[in-house]
This record gives C-alpha cells, sequence and structure tokens, in this order.
C-alpha cells in the first residue's frame, strides 16, 4: 500500500479533467522539512512557529527565530514557505505573562497577543523578513477578525521593513502577507481581508470550533464536532467562492484538508490549494489523480442544499463512490 502510494509521488497532481490542484505541508518543527519534501509537496503550506516556545520561559530572540525560518526556507529550495506568527494563548506561559484568560479560546491570544506585544511582535516579522531573502517565505496572521487588526499589522509590517533597510539587512520586498480565515465574522466580511492580504487560508480546526461553539479539545463534545455541519459547508464555499471571483489564492489549512474522505467536496466545491502533514499527503493526491470535476459539481451543489445530516452522509458517500 505505501509502495504503491509511493510511486505516484513525482506525478503532477491534477484531476482526470487536467485541473492543477497544489498541495502543500503543514510542519511544526524544522526539522520536518525532510517529510514535507520527500512528500512531494509543492511547499510549505502552514508552519506553526509556536514550537519555539515549547519547554521554555523567556522570549526567543530574533538571531534564534532568524536561524529557524531560514532553515526551512533555504531547506524548501525556492518553494514557497508560509510562516505562520504565534498563535499563542494567554493559556501559554509566557515569560512576562501576567495575564491568566477565562476562556483561553475567545481570549488575548494569537495575532490579538501579538499586537499587544509589539517588541515580541516586530521581532519575529524582522526575523521572517531576514529568512526571506534566502528563498521565498510568506506571512501569515492567525485569527485576524477586525479592519483594524489588518490594519495595525501591515503598519507594523512596515515598521520592520524600514528597520532593515535602515540596517542594509536584506529581505524580500515583495513579500506576500495573507491571513487565517478562522473566525467566523472573518469568513462573513470576507471582502475586508481580501481587499487588503495577498492570499487567505481557512483554518477549519478553529472555523468549526467557533461556528459550532464547539470546544476543539474538550472530548464530552467531540462527537458534536462536525466539519459537515450544514452551516460549515456553507461558510467554506461561501469562501471559496468569494476568492476564487477575487482572484485571490485561497487554501485550506486545516485538518480538514488532510482527510482524503472530504477531497472531493472541496473539489467540487472550488478549492485548489490543500496543506496537510506530510504523511496525508499521497492520500490526498490519489484521491485528486481519481476525481473528474465536471461529474463531481452537480452532487456537491445537492449536498451544500441539504440540511439533514444523514442525508448529507449518504451523499457523501456517493459522491466518493
Ligand atoms: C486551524 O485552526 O484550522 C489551524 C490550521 O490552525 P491551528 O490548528 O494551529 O489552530
Ligand atoms: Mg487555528
Amino acid at each position: 500500500e505505501k509502495r504503491k502510494l509511493s510511486r505516484i509521488k513525482s506525478v503532477t497532481s491534477a484531476t482526470l479533467d487536467g485541473t492543477q490542484v497544489e498541495l502543500l505541508a503543514n510542519i511544526e518543527l524544522p526539522q520536518e522539512i525532510g517529510q514535507a519534501r520527500e512528500s512531494g509537496a509543492m511547499g510549505v503550506g502552514l508552519f506553526r512557529s509556536e514550537f519555539l516556545f515549547l519547554n521554555r520561559d523567556n522570549l526567543p530572540g530574533e538571531e534564534e527565530q532568524f536561524e529557524a525560518y531560514s532553515t526551512v526556507v533555504q531547506g524548501m529550495r525556492g518553494l514557497p514557505v508560509i510562516i505562520r506568527t504565534f498563535d499563542l494563548g494567554a493559556d501559554k506561559n509566557l515569560k512576562n505573562t501576567y495575564r491568566i484568560a477565562a476562556n483561553p479560546a475567545l481570549g488575548l491570544r494569537a495575532i490579538r497577543m501579538s499586537l499587544a506585544e509589539p517588541a515580541m511582535f516586530l521581532t519575529q516579522l524582522r526575523a521572517i523578513l531576514r529568512a526571506s531573502s534566502h528563498g521565498c517565505a510568506r506571512i501569515l496572521i492567525p485569527m485576524l477578525s477586525s479592519s483594524w487588526e489588518i490594519n495595525q499589522t501591515l503598519q507594523m509590517l512596515e515598521v520592520a521593513k524600514q528597520s532593515l533597510r535602515d540596517e542594509k539587512k536584506p529581505f524580500d520586498e515583495n513579500i506576500k502577507i495573507g491571513s487565517m480565515i478562522e473566525i467566523p465574522a472573518a469568513a462573513l466580511a470576507l471582502d475586508l481581508f481580501m481587499k487588503k492580504l495577498d492570499f487567505l487560508s481557512i483554518g477549519t480546526n478553529d472555523l468549526i470550533q467557533y461556528t459550532l461553539a464547539i470546544d476543539r479539545v474538550d472530548e464530552t463534545v467531540a462527537h458534536l464536532f462536525d466539519p459537515l455541519h450544514p452551516a460549515v459547508l456553507w461558510l467554506l464555499a461561501r469562501i471559496i467562492q468569494v476568492a476564487g471571483k477575487a482572484n485571490v489564492p485561497v487554501s485550506i489549512c486545516g485538518e480538514m484538508a488532510g482527510d482524503s474522505k472530504y477531497t472531493r467536496l472541496l473539489l467540487g466545491m472550488g478549492l485548489r490549494q490543500f496543506s496537510m502533514y506530510p504523511a496525508q499527503l499521497l492520500t490526498v493526491k490519489r484521491e485528486i489523480l481519481g476525481s473528474h470535476i465536471p461529474s463531481i459539481t452537480r452532487l456537491t451543489q445537492k449536498i451544500l442544499r441539504t440540511h439533514d445530516s444523514e442525508k448529507i452522509h449518504n451523499l457523501l458517500l456517493k459522491l466518493n463512490s
């Protein structure tokens, strides 16, 4: 089985009707680039930078971050590497963290934390920018939800760029910056994000959590965490459609992208970029190679019009058969 899969590693990722589909890798540690390249990924779609905080109580400095980001950017040899800025919560033990969040999922986390700690944020942006001179780096912002946060973030990026220009340190002047779409408000106010950013990446893990009000780490409600909930499907289809019409690249980097049972449904919605753990990539690719988009569109539309969960599951089985 594994040997069979490895045979499609170097095959172009496209459907039977010739539609190209980009498959990218999610990584959490710089050491994982080997697996990412092995899987045949066309780049890193999500590099979760929080690993820099593992088992320590101080902040990683600019040099340490620069080393880590450069390792990945260089290791991917010119393929794009999307580096997500810290998705830290107030529950994490940051040095100098005096804030205790009543509800970490709704509290001072991710971009909110970065904007509240401008010195930390600038250090990270400078490190990413410097790494961008070693290959192709892009910046991804977690949990953006408002226009104010987008403006603040873009301003901070400009401050970081100017400081590097002043010091004559090289970086990619045209570095692309995108945002996670993982808060329902961001999905609903998509225009705002598309106007100001270069690309979008849908975080289904959090998007489902916040849409359905299901804590993603609470086992007592895990059975209610449903990627096929009609509200979730409607949001996903809408994001992909609206971004597609505006020619803004959109990917999914949540767990849903790496689960081959959803591959056809997402293709049918128009998704052309998937980011997942390297170990999942070839299984999803096999699904893509065997899919014919014109033949799945009608059933996808039918699923999107269906509100009964059991019917949706049955239609999905049919779509995948
Ligand atoms: C997500 O929310 O879907 C996502 C990809 O990010 P994380 O799982 O790191 O929150
Ligand atoms: Mg998330």
